[in-house]
């Protein structure tokens, strides 16, 4: 498997691999007389070599006849970013040794993601001898320097080098930061997942996606206690976004650790019970050795809103509004979708869904009977246009401006059954995802040019965050008052900012444990807590549709230059034993240059095929070795495109021998 490891360790030469470039419909053959319609495999091309040649050799650009002027700092500044590696983040390396097995007898607590980088996959190891419990397995959606990639979860090589002593999956919560990663990753150690209903559910029509009928699901509640090896398990009843999210107090031999990723306090949330303060009183009675706790909002000053406030702010839009209402937020938000299902029973509106996620999760939860939707509210979106506008409410996604998502399909007139007019109004009612931003206002501006009014979360109290802010962080703590501290859900940032948090209520500042992926805290049989010289492997594994890390930093990069410069594909066909060229070089290129207005450039390059291999079969005589040849061919050619048009594409050479 590939793995792309955010190590530190400076990037090795690719290995030379067989690449297979089908050449059938790759586009315009300049010569006619090309007859070749078979998969050939020319040799991969070497892009670090190759580029580290190429860098500052250009002649004066101005003197180049073919191209375009080319603006010279911005694209220094352009290949600069370019050459940053993929997918690694630059950051400080973690000291230690990279082991494979834990030892002794020693609680030891490892984040495998979520720890120290923002929009995380979240998981984490807890181990005690011979007993390891896996918490949560989340995605991470891709970042733009990582094209046609669909999601990224943990790589996993510690547990596969463990799996013998793998228990339990223990799922917090039905979000894809916690869940995402499961269809990917749960079918590699088919343990139990223990976790309650309505995360069970998602799980479970995640699975079936996947064709994943063998699970076992055990469903546990608040103020159950059970067993698994070495660890006693009890959940507790928390409050976060969306319902059945679980604090869960994991007792060990080293002393009880208190788990608790993703919550807020809220003494009026839109479901079920509030955070079972009776429950954390008692943990803390009994004396908690270390607490896990979401550091999401501990740079926010104050409290979080209550649901209910946001519920009053999006009942006023209701009232006021005269057209159809289009709301948007996460399919995950089951909270927001009770809001907007009882609003809509209030003022006499129907309530239609729109997007698959949306109407999936809906679905579940109103089976599993988390989301009251009053009889006669939901209506089938075929059949939204029989209404007048006056009654129609639409729940969708796309919040985040994503593209393909209901929202976006109906400000570009894509969607089947609904695009966005003159007297719309529109409520995103969910806060930007950083790195989201460019997106959103791009889809902001769209709905304007449609016509629609749009309420975002500035101008109303139509979000409240699911993660408790300092306050709320102060108050948990207070409470449960533990002896270590680890923050969890967050970057290095606010882990630190955690610590300066945690010193304030008297937690000692050298007991605030800070780790990060791969890093190990332990906890010995004394509850002495120490973070360990030794850490474990961890990385990102990129999923590309069906493929599971097939998609490497090799591929990765690939792509990358393949995205900035295009792609130059060479063929030659030549006499098989004296080495000679049969016919003109036939050059077929992509994203580079408009080939039919760049005829001069490549009868040049062609010029330059010939001479390369003509110098080629001078000095070898008539022993060609093709694979050498290719190699300096591609370097050839290479610089020759650079010096004429300071660009770097993709160059594979072709060789058929007849
Ligand atoms: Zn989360
Ligand atoms: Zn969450």
């Amino acid at each position: 498997m590939n793995q792309v490891n955010p190590g530190p360790e400076p990037t090795k030469e690719p290995a030379k691999q067989d690449g297979v470039v089908d050449i059938s419909d790759a586009g315009s053959v300049l010569q006619p007389n090309f007859q070749a319609r078979s998969k050939q495999r020319p040799g991969q091309h070497p892009p670090r070599q190759q580029k580290r040649r190429h860098r500052g050799h250009g002649s004066p650009a101005g003197a180049v006849a073919n191209t375009q002027k080319p603006n010279r700092p911005e694209r220094r500044d352009r290949r600069n970013y370019r050459h940053a590696s993929p997918a690694k983040a630059k950051v400080q390396p973690l000291k230690g040794t990279i082991v494979s097995r834990g030892h002794g007898q020693k609680l030891r607590i490892i984040p495998l993601g979520g720890s120290g980088e923002t929009g995380d996959k979240n998981m984490l190891v807890f181990e005690y001898d011979r007993d390891i419990l896996v918490v949560d397995a989340g995605v991470k959606f891709p970042t733009p320097d990582m094209p046609g990639i669909d999601y990224v979860v943990c790589d996993t090589t510690y547990l596969e080098e463990n799996r013998d002593r793998i228990r339990a999956f223990l799922i917090t919560h039905g979000h894809e930061d916690h869940i995402g990663g499961m269809p990917y990753i749960w079918p590699k150690f088919p343990v139990p997942i223990y976790t309650a209903p309505l995360t069970a559910g998602f799980i479970k029509a995640k699975f079936e996606e996947h064709g994943i009928t063998n699970a076992e699901f055990r469903i546990i509640k608040s103020g159950e206690k059970i067993q698994i090896g070495a660890f006693s398990i009890e959940p507790v009843q928390m409050t976060h976004s969306i319902p059945d999210i679980l604090g869960l107090a994991i007792t060990s031999p080293a002393g009880l650790v208190f788990h608790a990723t993703d919550w807020k306090v809220d003494f009026t949330p839109a479901f079920g019970k509030p955070t079972d303060f009776d429950k954390l009183a008692e943990l803390s009675r009994r004396g908690v050795l270390c607490m896990l706790t979401d550091s999401t909002g501990v740079l926010v000053p104050g409290h979080t809103l209550s649901e209910q406030v946001v519920s009053k702010s999006l009942e006023d839009i209701f009232v006021e509004a005269k057209g159809r209402l289009i709301v948007s937020s996460f399919s995950s938000r089951i909270d927001r979708l009770q809001h907007v299902a009882s609003a809509c029973a209030k003022v006499g509106r129907r309530l239609f869904l729109a997007g698959r996620s949306m109407e999936r999760n809906a679905n579940i939860a109103i089976d599993l009977g988390y989301l009251k939707v009053p009889q006669g509210v939901l209506g089938d979106i075929r059949t939204v246009n029989s209404l007048p506008d006056s009654k129609i409410v639409v729940m969708c996604t796309g919040s985040q401006g994503e593209e393909g998502s209901a929202l976006t399909r109906m400000s570009t007139g894509e969607h089947r059954h609904i695009r966005i007019k003159q007297g719309d109004t529109v409520v995103l009612s969910s806060s930007t995802v950083p790195g989201n931003e460019r997106a959103v206002e791009q889809s902001i501006n769209n709905l304007y040019r449609c016509g629609a009014e749009v309420v975002t979360k500035s101008e109303l109290d139509i979000h409240s965050s699911g993660h408790g802010s300092r306050e709320e962080i102060k108050h948990i703590l207070n409470i449960v008052k533990p002896k270590y501290l680890i923050p969890i859900h967050g970057d290095y940032r606010r882990f630190v900012e955690m610590r300066k948090l945690a010193v304030t209520l008297d937690i000692k500042e050298e007991n605030v444990l800070i780790i990060e992926n791969g890093q190990i805290a332990e906890f010995d049989l004394q509850g002495k807590g120490t973070i360990s010289d030794e850490k474990v492997q961890v990385g990102s594994v990129l999923i590309d549709g069906l493929g599971v890390g097939d998609v490497g930093e090799i591929v990765l990069r690939d792509r990358q230059t393949m995205a900035a410069d295009g792609v130059f594909l060479i063929i030659l066909t030549v006499d098989g034993r004296k080495g000679t060229l049969l016919t003109s070089p036939d050059i077929i290129s992509r994203g580079f240059v408009y080939m039919k207005e760049s005829e001069d450039l490549i009868s040049e390059t062609r010029a330059a095929v010939k001479r390369s291999h003509a110098a080629h079969i001078s000095r070898t005589k008539a022993q060609t070795n093709w694979e050498l040849f290719k190699k300096e061919l591609r370097d050839d050619i290479g610089q020759f495109l650079f010096d004429k048009t300071q660009r770097r594409p993709m160059v594979i050479p072709v060789v058929i021998q007849v």
